[in-house]
């Protein structure tokens, strides 16, 4: 495929939500496979919603999920500039041609006359269009309206009768009546384009190649099509990815947990368990394979493989995706990761000495297999920073209520005491452990269980010779003693 150039066009009114980083990955994997360009533009036109702020922590969402582009707001490229706003007067000329041709015309209907006129239809059972009550005005007319005050949109003269095919690269051929559309505004009172003008002439203009973008806008692409035929431009390809919905198969909101990237990177997800989680959303590999990285999905990625039924968004699956990554990743990244929830808990505070990083260092390399994402590090942690154990479980209790347990723990501390300098090491611990084992004559369980209930409360958790390196010789000494 040659010349390859798509894009993905947010509206900066919000945070960066799956669904649009869902398209923007899409968009970004086709570019990369196909060696063509990835362009990231900005639909500005929505003033009151709009914001830069928000331009921003969508730029920084996308880089955060490993996304580069080419082209794009921030870095210029040759078809700028890429916000809708700065191209006002791009939009203007070509909506004139549409009007001198005769494609288009001026519109002067009130909002109370298109309120009666849309309750009349829907009273009648019909679709709520416009009828073309301006399509055929007189110069006259117009002036006389213009001299009452009315300021007028542009409306594109839809041509009757007329059928659209879609030829959508995931749908196959969708076709819309055209009468079933009604003239519609492409250029409001104001002078500000609306999207489905806008986006003709910015991916027009940007030599978009395919339009690969989400199912809600399937409905608009007939729109689009009608002012490609008006403007005698060239259609590009359509792809429309699938709707996400909640495990419960409705459409995919609030209610089903959290919907913009921020949120994810705030609780500790990994970019790349995002990335391949988005990846999954509507793609598959064909076969039974889950964990992708960004380049093996950049050689895999290809429009065939993108469902047409809808994709069901799945936490548990993302948990466990992620769960994935934080055991594979390296462990200083994932210990950088950890600090900020940690901090936020009340455990440490910024700035870190160098000692106690370590110490955190070593309470993530002893808790990371527990975690779905790092927020939760915090909870796991607890047990490394309160020496206030609690026991809560049956199990727990009967434990230390074993004959041997005394014993063990004065043996233990004897032997610490003597043994450890402040610092005690993991194979350290295990050997003393061992030690203690022989000199009571008793058996592997009956000497960690109690241990481990008596430094942590349960009877599951990080490998205990973790534990003991964590907490150093005094704190084993702190917590042991509470018990002889
Ligand atoms: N601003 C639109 C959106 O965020 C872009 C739609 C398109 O890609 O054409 O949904």
């Amino acid at each position: 495929m040659s010349s390859v150039r798509v894009r993905f066009a947010p509206s900066p009114t919000g945070p960066l939500h799956i669904g649009g980083a869902r398209s923007a990955l899409f968009n970004w994997l086709f570019a990369r496979r196909y060696g063509g360009t990835f362009i990231v533009r900005v639909e500005d036109t929505d003033l009151e919603r709009s914001s830069r702020q928000s331009e921003e922590n969508i730029l920084d969402a996308l880089r955060w999920l490993g996304l580069d582009w080419d082209e794009g707001v921030d870095v210029g490229g040759p078809y700028g500039p890429y916000r809708q706003m700065e191209r006002l007067e791009l939009y203007k000329k070509h909506a004139d041609n549409l009007l001198n041709s005769g494609a288009a015309y001026l519109c002067y209907c009130s909002e109370e006359e298109l309120a009666a006129e849309r309750e009349a239809l829907m009273a009648k059972g019909e679709l709520p269009r416009y009828l073309g009550r301006c399509r055929d005005l007189t110069a006259t007319e117009r002036a006389s309206l213009e001299a009452a005050g009315r300021r007028p949109v542009v409306r594109f003269r839809v041509p009757e009768n007329e059928v659209v095919l879609v030829r959508d690269l995931v749908r196959g051929d969708v076709s819309f009546e055209g009468s079933e559309i009604g003239d519609y505004i492409i250029v409001k009172s104001d002078g500000i384009p609306t999207y489905n003008f806008a986006v003709v002439v910015d991916d027009h203009t940007m030599k978009i190649s395919h339009v690969i973008r989400a199912e809600e806008h399937l409905s608009n692409t007939p729109r689009q099509i009608l002012l490609y035929n008006a403007l005698g431009w060239e259609i590009p390809a359509f792809a429309h990815v699938s709707l996400i919905l909640g495990k419960d198969r409705s459409k995919m909101s609030k209610r089903h947990g959290a919907t913009s990237i921020e949120q994810y990177q705030n609780r500790g997800y990994l970019p790349e368990a995002l990335a391949n989680f988005l990846a999954l959303l509507g793609w598959s590999p064909g076969s039974e394979e889950e964990i992708f990285s960004l380049d093996e999905l950049k050689e895999q990625f290809t429009l065939e493989r993108v469902a047409k039924s809808p994709a069901v968004f799945d936490l548990d699956k993302l948990n466990w995706l992620n769960g994935h990554y934080i055991r594979e990743t390296d462990l200083e990244r994932l210990t950088e990761m950890a600090l900020p929830h940690l901090e936020k808990a009340g455990y440490i505070s910024a700035p870190l000495p160098a000692e106690k990083y370590e110490s955190v260092k070593m309470m993530v390399a002893a808790v990371r297999k527990y975690l779905s994402y790092m927020q939760e590090a915090a909870e796991h942690v607890r047990i490394f920073f309160d020496d206030d154990v609690l026991i809560v479980k049956d199990e727990a209790r009967e434990i230390m209520s074993g004959g041997q347990v005394k014993a063990v723990f004065q043996e233990l501390i004897k032997k610490i005491n003597v043994t450890v300098t402040d610092e005690i090491k993991a194979d350290e611990a295990r050997a003393l452990l061992k030690e203690v084992g022989r000199s009571l004559g008793l058996k592997g369980k009956q000497i960690f269980m109690p241990v481990r209930v008596a430094l942590t409360g349960g009877t599951q958790g990080p490998d205990l010779d973790q534990v003991m390196a964590i907490l150093g010789r005094a704190g084993i000494v702190r917590r042991l003693s509470e018990w002889v």
